[in-house]
């Protein structure tokens, strides 16, 4: 069976360049990159090689990027790395309701601890609006942390006002860039942001590494406590191949940045087209201006997500009910319910997300098979058999 994977959001395939640029460090360059002899500087140019290209894809300056195990890691030490840092008794921390899970549950493990949280709420668009945050921010604010493109919805977040009123109101801003790293420009310049989170696997580098941007003269508490590695900022012999993985992964990314844009989104929106145009009842979730080029989440009326996804995946189509950590939950993802869907609306939604190696052969194979998944589907519905709609 051809199988066509529409679930980029969850994780990006391997690109072969990538996987290239880390079999040396897997193999004959194996060496501790704290190591003094041939073996250890090896891995440490790789290290700072990776450095140089991740901080050319951010417009940041190598002494600025410290590597981690992923997005989860960088999210926790920049949020509580500040909160910790700063020495004042009342700490306020300001962040948005549709953030992902790595940030949401960092900020209340820091509400247990005392930390007061403010988060600011989205209407329909899934769009945070910077007047709330405005309105949030307190005398005590020490941190503004807002995402750069939404995981579920793709929707982009309004970070340059956001990093101007952080500012003005001198508090640290951090964004979680782990969608929108690699896929659309990401300027830590131009977004005002002090500090950026971001991840490998979601950019075609491998699992388990990732980055913070930390800008200069930021005040950061470790979280983990070890040697002396990455300048005392985040202890642990580094992971050599990946790092040197990401580092790749960035480089490509750059290098066709635009017009890998523009490919993609002209075959999200060649695939929304279809879709509006052959299945009645279903409604794009969000914004569909301000998005990412890669994701389209789509509510169909009168299914279940669960079901849709099983059915495509039977028919090798990959594609998910929100973010994969949440899948096989019961609750309704919290993105969704954020922007007002009701439980069953939220249930009836689901993710496509593109990458790099979607094809126009992927949506056009897809849009065969989806408006009769949909009908099967709706046919087995009682809701859909009494609402007695005719389309
Ligand atoms: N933040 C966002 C917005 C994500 O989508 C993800 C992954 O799904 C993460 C953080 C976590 O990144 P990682 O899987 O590298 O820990």
């Amino acid at each position: 069976m051809r199988r066509i994977y529409l679930d980029n959001n969850a994780t990006t395939p391997l690109a072969p360049e990538v996987f290239e640029a880390m079999k040396p460090y897997l193999l004959e360059d194996y060496g501790n990159a704290s190591s003094i002899h041939w073996y250890g500087q090896q891995a440490k140019a790789a290290v700072e090689r990776a450095r140089e290209q991740v901080a050319r894809l951010i417009n940041a300056r190598p002494s600025e990027v410290v590597f981690t195990s992923g997005g989860t890691e960088s999210d926790n030490a920049a949020i509580v790395g500040i909160v910790e840092a700063t020495r004042s008794t009342a700490k306020h921390v300001v962040t948005a309701s549709i953030e992902h899970h790595a940030v949401l549950n960092t900020c209340q493990a820091l509400e247990k601890r005392g930390v007061s949280v403010t988060y600011v709420r989205v209407g329909a668009s899934g769009v945070v609006d910077p007047d709330d945050v405005r309105r949030a921010l307190r005398p005590e604010t020490v941190l503004i942390s807002v995402m750069h493109a939404n995981n579920e919805l793709g929707t982009l977040q309004p970070l340059e006002e956001i990093g101007r009123l952080a500012r003005e109101y001198d508090v640290y801003f951090h964004t979680d860039a782990v969608q929108s790293v690699g896929k659309v420009s990401v300027d830590v310049e131009k977004l005002g942001v002090d500090l950026l989170t971001l991840s490998a696997h979601k950019l075609h580098g491998p699992k388990g590494v990732g980055a913070l941007y930390i800008r200069r003269g930021t005040a950061l508490r470790p979280l983990l406590y070890g040697g002396h590695h990455e300048r005392d900022r985040r202890p642990g012999t580094e992971n050599t191949a990946g790092i040197a993985g990401l580092g790749k992964a960035a480089e490509l990314a750059r290098a066709d940045l635009e017009g890998e844009g523009r490919r993609v989104s002209a075959l999200r929106d060649r695939f929304e087209a279809g879709v509006l145009r052959a299945v009645p009842l279903c409604t794009v979730n969000g914004d569909p201006a301000r998005r990412l080029p890669t994701t389209s989440n789509i509510r169909f009326e009168y299914i279940e997500g669960e079901g849709f996804v099983i059915a495509m995946d039977l028919r090798g189509i990959a594609c998910s009910t929100g973010a994969a950590c949440s899948s096989g939950s019961l609750e309704p993802s919290h993105v969704l319910s954020a922007i007002g869907l009701k439980h069953e609306q939220a249930r009836a939604s689901i993710r496509f997300s593109l990458g790099r190696y979607s094809t126009a052969e992927d949506i056009d194979a897809t849009l065969e098979v989806l408006p009769a998944v949909v009908e099967q589907l709706r046919s087995l519905s009682p809701r859909y058999k009494t609402a007695g709609i005719r389309v």
